[in-house]
């Protein structure tokens, strides 16, 4: 069978450093919500490429987009002028973000550099050097971006120091509450960790720019307290720091708004993007106030490759079907159709210890019995056995199921992954 000889780790050229593979697959094409692979088996899609495909697979509006602007013209360099393309998504990007005042938009290729380009910012902006991010998470590959994650040795181990001056705090995670209180009585006490932490050791103004993501998205999609975001977009107001929304994996309606961080009500002053901004084509976005994009001048942050036409197009096709479709409520609605059966399931199999999310970004945290204790084992064996039925699904954190379906699923696809999620789970515990 094809797939498997492509996927043999002997007979192919691809290096172990970027591929984490759950199953051997070899996608030859995928429409919608469905991947085939290269022995023609078809999939439900409950990944989405890592959430960068909410329009789901080759939408017609954005392939069509691109092709126009293919025949058109592939790329000249926005180093040296601009493309009509890259200054229309600017003009979109400004109106779809939250904040009221004015912004500039910094285009990228990928989510890592556009962390990179975050801190950059924020140092420039502060004439601060100190960043704070959240252990676990995970925010990219180059070494800025590497640096504010804190989520696997393997990004670390033989590569050297990375960035130096990144403090990591205890994401507020209710459900394994890093100061073992249970979900219903939260104290809040976590934030005290940030505050301590000014009090003593780390002063508060050295630090430029906390990098929060709204929803904790490798972690195993965490969704912090409301308080605890305002607390933090307060602390950061008090003392002069910007707080950076990390939304590359939940921006552009993952999680039922636009932007992650409007669920919490407060109005950051950096947002970084990339994965679904256009629906599989390699592009990122900084949006910030005016005044902090104004305080680097180029070449602080520019690449050959960014503004691509051909990916901005994507992108402006991506946000008008996004806009069009409704597919920011219809990931809101769907979000509360799957997280009720998950629910539902959760009820029967002891081995469901969680389940929770925002939208169409749902974690299932699998555990051994009610001790909680990770189940990484049943993690491993049930998204293998969903991929022999027919369904993509991965983990995060070693145990928790990542269910993060196109936008435009169809609620028919849903019950069909579902049926194979639970049928999965019952052969696990028979
Ligand atoms: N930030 C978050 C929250 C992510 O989930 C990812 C990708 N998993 C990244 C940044 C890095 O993005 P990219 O892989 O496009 O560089």
């Amino acid at each position: 069978d094809r797939c498997r000889s492509i996927c043999g780790e002997d007979s192919n050229f691809i290096a172990k450093a970027s591929r984490i593979h759950y199953y051997p697959l070899a996608v030859k094409r995928a429409k919608g919500s469905v991947v085939e692979d290269a022995d023609g088996n078809e999939y439900i899609d409950f990944l989405s490429s890592a959430a960068a495909l909410n329009t789901g697979h080759a939408h017609e509006n954005v392939v069509n987009a691109m092709k126009k602007q293919l025949d058109d013209f592939i790329h000249y360099t926005t180093a040296y002028m601009y493309n009509v393309p890259q200054v229309e998504l600017a003009r979109r990007l400004v109106q779809i973000t939250p904040g009221d005042f004015e912004k500039r938009v910094l285009l990228g290729l990928t989510g890592s550099d556009a962390n990179d380009g975050a801190i950059k910012l924020a140092r420039a902006y502060t004439g601060r050097r100190k960043m704070v991010s959240f252990i676990k998470a995970y925010h990219g590959s180059t070494f800025g971006s590497l640096s504010l994650s804190a989520i696997s040795l393997n990004m670390r181990r033989k590569i050297g120091p990375g960035l130096g001056d990144v403090h990591h705090i205890p994401y507020p995670d209710c459900y394994r509450c890093p100061l073992g209180h249970k979900k219903d009585e939260c104290s809040m006490e976590c934030i005290k960790q940030l505050e301590d932490a000014f009090e003593n050791f780390l002063p508060a103004e050295d630090v430029a720019g906390v990098v929060m993501e709204p929803i904790a998205g490798d972690a195993g999609i965490i969704v912090p307290p409301v308080q605890y975001v305002r607390r933090l977009h307060e602390l950061c107001k008090e003392n002069g720091i910007l707080f950076i929304s990390e939304e590359v994996q939940q921006g552009f309606g993952r999680s039922g708004r636009w932007f992650g961080i409007e669920h919490f009500g407060v109005e950051p002053d950096i947002i970084v993007m990339g994965k679904a901004i256009a629906s599989g084509m390699p592009i990122s976005a900084l949006v910030a106030r005016k005044e902090i994009m104004d305080s680097l001048d180029a070449p602080a942050h520019l690449f050959t490759m960014n503004g691509n036409p051909v990916c901005c197009s994507a992108a402006i096709a991506t946000i008008d079907t996004i806009s069009g479709e409704g597919l920011v409520e219809r990931s809101r609605l769907l979000g509360e159709y799957m997280m009720e059966k998950l629910n539902e399931m959760k009820e029967k199999y002891e081995i469901i210890g969680d389940v929770r999310g925002l939208g169409l970004s749902i974690g299932v945290e699998l555990v051994t019995d009610s001790s909680g204790e990770r189940n990484r084992e049943a993690a491993t064996k049930i998204s293998y056995r969903c991929w022999e039925k027919g369904l993509i699904l991965t983990f995060f954190a070693g145990n928790v199921l990542r269910v993060q379906p196109p936008l435009v699923i169809e609620k028919d696809e849903i019950d069909r992954g579902l049926a194979i999620m639970e049928e999965a789970i019952q052969e696990y515990v028979r």
